[in-house]
C-alpha cells in the first residue's frame, strides 16, 4: 500500500513533527562530543529544505544512543542540531526538553520556515515502551507527522509509531519523508516488480539471519547467490566439510529446505565452489569473553572442502567470476551481505567483486542495484562505490525486517493513498 508523501502535505504555518535518524557516531574530544561521521544529517537535508520552503515549522526528534530513559550529557542531541545548522547555513533552535511546557513554548515560538531540534527521546524510558501518554505529550507539539527514519522504523516506538496515530486519530496527516518513501520505493515496488533477470546475492555470518529474506525472495528472484559465513552451513549440509569455519549445526536442515524450494520453484540458486581459507594463529590473548583469540595467517584459496585445521574467511576467485557472470545479465540486483570477512583487506576481494560487477551491470546495461542496508553498504562505501548504485538502503535491521515482508511499524502508521 503506498504511503502519503511528504510531497503531497500542506505543512504553510503548520508545526509538523518529523522522526529523523540523527543516531550519529560520536566521539569526545577535550570534553566536548564530536560528530564523527555527518551522513545521515545531510541525507535528511533535502526533506528539510523541502517542508521549510513550504512554510513549515519543524520540529525534529530523534534517538541517539542508547541513554536508557535517563538524561545522559553525552547522548544530547545538541552537537547535532549545532552541526545541522552549519550545514543548513542558518540558525537551529535546540530545547533541552523533550516534551512538556518548556519544548511546547520552543515549538511554538516558531515561525515559518524555521527548525527546532528536541532533545534524545530516549531520555524518556516511555518511548521504547512505545507509551501512550508520552506519545499524547510529543503529539502537542505537532499538526502534523512526517517520519524520515527509515532505520528506527522497524521499531514500534511513540515517536515511531504512537504519536503518528495519534496525530491521525484527531484527524492530522502521517507521512513518509523523502528518505523514507525512496525506502520503500526501492526495497518494496521495485523488487515486488523487479525487471528481470533479477539476481539476488546473499551473505553475511548466519543462515538463522538470513533464512526469512531468502524464503521470500525465492518467490521473486530468478538466480540466489550466495556467499559469507553463511555458505559453510549450505556445504555442511550437503555432506562437504568446513573445517573450522563459522557454521550452525543447527540449521542444516533450513539450507536443504531453501533449496528444495528453489529447485521447485525452477530458481537458480548457486553456492561458493572455491573459499579463501587461512590457519590459525594463537595471539595467546583472550577477548572479552574469556576466550582465546585466534589470527588468520597464510591466506590461501582452496576448492571443494575446507581443511580440517583451516577456517573459511572469502569466497574464492572462481565464484567471485561466476557469481559477476551472472551479475552482469541481470536487470535488477539486490545484494544483502558480505561475501566474506571483509572488514580485513585480504578477505575483502570477494566482497569487492560483487560490488564491482554490480557497478558494471549499473553502468553498462542499466540494471538496477540495490543495496539492503548494513554491512554490505558498508563494504560498497569501503570499496568507494556508494555513489554508483542505484539505491543504498540507510537501515540495517530495519532493510532486514523489510525484506523479510514483515510490516514495519513506523511505516504502518502513515496515511495510506
Ligand atoms: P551480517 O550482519 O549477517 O550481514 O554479517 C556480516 C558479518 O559477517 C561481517 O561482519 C563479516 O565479517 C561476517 N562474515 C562474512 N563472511 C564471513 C566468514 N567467512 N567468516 C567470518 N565472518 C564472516
Amino acid at each position: 500500500m503506498a504511503k502519503l508523501s511528504v510531497r503531497d502535505l500542506d505543512v504553510a504555518g503548520k508545526r509538523v513533527l518529523m522522526r529523523v535518524d540523527y543516531n550519529v557516531p560520536m566521539e569526545e574530544k577535550n570534553g566536548v562530543m564530536v560528530i564523527n561521521d555527518t551522513t545521515r544529517i545531510k541525507e535528511t537535508l533535502p526533506t528539510l529544505q523541502l517542508l521549510t520552503s513550504k512554510g513549515a515549522r519543524l520540529i525534529l526528534a530523534a534517538h541517539l544512543g542508547r541513554p536508557d530513559g535517563k538524561r545522559e550529557p553525552s547522548m544530547s542531541l545538541r552537537p547535532v542540531a549545532e552541526k545541522l545548522a552549519e550545514m543548513l547555513g542558518k540558525p537551529v533552535a535546540f530545547v533541552d526538553e523533550t516534551v512538556g511546557p518548556k519544548a511546547e513554548a520552543a515549538a511554538n515560538a516558531l515561525t515559518d520556515g524555521q527548525i527546532l531540534v528536541v532533545e534524545n527521546v530516549r531520555f524518556h524510558a516511555e518511548e521504547e515502551k512505545n507509551d501512550p501518554v508520552f506519545a499524547a505529550q510529543l503529539s502537542r507539539l505537532a499538526d502534523v507527522y512526517v517520519n524520515d527514519a527509515f532505520g528506527a522504523a522497524h521499531r514500534a516506538h511513540a515517536s515511531t509509531s504512537g504519536v503518528a496515530r495519534i496525530i491521525r486519530a484527531w484527524g492530522g496527516q502521517a507521512a513518509a519523508g523523502l528518505l523514507m518513501e525512496r525506502e520503500l520505493k526501492f526495497l518494496g515496488d521495485e523488487l515486488d516488480n523487479p525487471a528481470r533477470p533479477f539476481v539476488v546475492i546473499l551473505g553475511g555470518a548466519k543462515v538463522s539471519d538470513k533464512i526469512k529474506v531468502i524464503d521470500r525472495l525465492l518467490e521473486k528472484a530468478d538466480t540466489i547467490l550466495i556467499g559469507g559465513a553463511m555458505a559453510y552451513t549450505f556445504k555442511l549440509a550437503h555432506g562437504g566439510k568446513t573445517g573450522k569455519s563459522l557454521i550452525e549445526k543447527d540449521h542444516t536442515g533450513t539450507a536443504l529446505a531453501a533449496e528444495a524450494k528453489a529447485a521447485q520453484r525452477g530458481v537458480k540458486f548457486l553456492l561458493p565452489t572455491d573459499t579463501v581459507v587461512a590457519d590459525l594463529k594463537d595471539t595467546g590473548k583472550l577477548n572479552k569473553k574469556g576466550k582465546p583469540v585466534f589470527e588468520p595467517i597464510n591466506p590461501r584459496v582452496v576448492s571443494g572442502d575446507i581443511p580440517d585445521e583451516t577456517e573459511g574467511f572469502d569466497i574464492g576467485p572462481a565464484t567471485a567470476a561466476t557469481y559477476a557472470e551472472v551479475i552482469a545479465s541481470a536487470k535488477t540486483i539486490l545484494w544483502n551481505g558480505p561475501m566474506g570477512m571483509f572488514e580485513d583487506k585480504r578477505f575483502a576481494e570477494g566482497t569487492n567483486a560483487v560490488a564491482q560487477a554490480l557497478v558494471a551491470a549499473t553502468q553498462n546495461s542499466g540494471a538496477k542495484s540495490i543495496i539492503g542496508g548494513g554491512d554490505s553498504v558498508k563494504a560498497v562505501n569501503k570499496a568507494g562505490l556508494g555513489d554508483k548504485v542505484t539505491f543504498a538502503s540507510t537501515g540495517g535491521g530495519a532493510s532486514l525486517e523489510f525484506l523479510e515482508g514483515i510490516p514495519l511499524p513506523g511505516v504502518t502508521a502513515l496515511n495510506d493513498v
